[in-house]
């Protein structure tokens, strides 16, 4: 047993020396700290000799955001290395193996997915991955049908519940989503270019209303364990291959709000075409892969998750004859407010995301900014009356 303090990497080698099977005694190991540093430590540990290599990822005490810092519990470490367990029990080709937690430290042992590449980065560089719609698709099914009460004994999941209360990660996205866009909070970071769009949204009672709606279904509706943070920096891909990291956001929530995290990921990148491509049939083209990706996305979920609903349902009740529709169609309608919600907070709220960010020209950071703004509201006003995928499409086609 150690007391808590953040590793160095030369401290990094040494703890993962002693984690039994792993390396060779007294082999030579590197060690590289290669996360942000924002919330947590990543270390990257190689052994020279063999070229094996893990991903120790260490909690830190408190999150720095914009040069200040304030506390954070070192709990998440716990609740991301349990989280990934459940997920990778489910899809275990879609998640990293973990191979170890300490709690005393804070600490996950895992897998490098060195491979693979953020998706973020990959859909920046206009890379296409043909099999991702199927793969998140089959995870969130899985995850989100087999934590729920649809899926699992309903005393179990009650218990397991327990194990992800998460507080206090919680509240940053009550706070960052679903509270200060829609007001001028300190926590905002708006570019002064677009600062008449963030005062629209803070005079506008109707979209308001919506939002409390979709505040009080993620503060109250204990569905299915997520991942609470499924955007796409929280995504590993290469060409066959996806791996969903980071759930330190985990906790009993809305199934609609990881499956919306997802396409409002997509959809931010697609108004960040104003900014990447060069020429307009390349924007057209790259447009329209993201969108054909956000339709198999909810395609290929839905699809599997009545699937499992039929094969695995366990609770009577819920097989009566129309109710898996009923859900469904409500499923979709959260999905659109929560994905509006999260490309809201992307473009005033406190963390954006590089797809935008990183437009070097202003006027085409602008538009893109505006763009998202506008599908982002679009979708938090007309939630509750969607009814299928393809309204989704037609209203980002219809803003573009
Ligand atoms: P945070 O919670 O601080 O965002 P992440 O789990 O997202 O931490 O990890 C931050 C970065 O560390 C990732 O973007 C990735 O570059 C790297 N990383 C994290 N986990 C792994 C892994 N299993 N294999 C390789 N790199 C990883
Ligand atoms: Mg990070
Ligand atoms: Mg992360
Ligand atoms: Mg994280």
């Amino acid at each position: 047993m150690s007391t808590y303090h953040p590793l160095s990497e030369a401290q990094a080698i040494e703890y993962a020396r002693q984690i039994p099977n792993l390396f060779q005694p007294g082999s030579d190991l590197t060690s590289h700290e290669i996360g942000d540093g924002n919330l947590n430590l990543v270390f990257r540990i190689s052994e020279t000799a063999t070229g094996k290599s893990i991903i120790l990822k260490q909690a830190l005490p408190y999150a720095k955001v914009v040069g200040e810092s304030w506390p954070l519990t070192l709990d998440r470490a716990r609740i991301e290395s349990e989280a990934l367990l459940i997920e990778e029990a489910l899809n275990p080709d879609l998640v990293p193996h973990v191979y170890a937690y300490d709690a005393d430290l804070a600490l996950t042992v895992m897998e490098d997915l060195s491979d693979h590449v953020i998706m973020r980065r990959g859909l920046i560089e206009h890379n296409q991955y043909p099999l991702f719609a199927e793969h998140i698709g089959r995870f969130l099914a899985n995850t989100l049908f087999f934590t729920s009460d649809l899926g699992k004994n309903q005393q179990e999941k009650k218990i397991q519940q327990g194990r992800f209360i998460n507080p206090e990660l919680c509240k940053i996205t009550e706070d960052l989503i679903f509270d200060d866009p829609y007001r001028d909070a300190d926590t905002n970071n708006i570019e002064a270019h677009i600062r008449d769009a963030a005062e629209q949204l803070w005079a506008d009672s109707e979209l308001h209303f919506e939002v409390a709606i979709l505040r009080n279904k993620f503060l109250t509706s204990a569905q299915a364990l997520l991942h609470g943070d499924l955007h796409t920096g929280s995504i590993f891909i290469k060409p066959d291959s996806t791996k969903v990291i980071d759930p330190e956001f985990a906790y009993y929530g809305p199934m609609g709000f990881d499956i919306g995290a997802v396409l409002a990921n997509l959809l931010l990148n697609f108004a960040a075409q104003e900014g990447w491509s060069t020429d307009s049939e390349s924007r057209t083209s790259y447009r329209a892969y993201l969108l054909q990706t956000v339709k198999d996305v909810w395609t290929h979920f839905e699809t599997n998750f009545r699937a499992l609903w039929d094969e695995h349902g366990v609770d009577r009740v819920f097989q009566t004859p129309g109710y898996q529709n009923f859900f469904m169609a409500n499923l979709l309608q959260d999905t659109v407010g929560f994905a509006g919600a999260k490309m809201v907070r992307r473009i005033v709220g406190l963390a954006h995301v590089a797809d935008i960010d990183k437009i070097e020209d202003a006027a085409a950071r602008e538009r893109a900014q505006r763009l998202a703004l506008a599908i982002g509201t679009s979708f938090i006003r007309t939630n509750r009356q969607v009814k299928s995928i393809d309204e989704l499409i037609a209203i980002a086609t219809q803003e573009s």
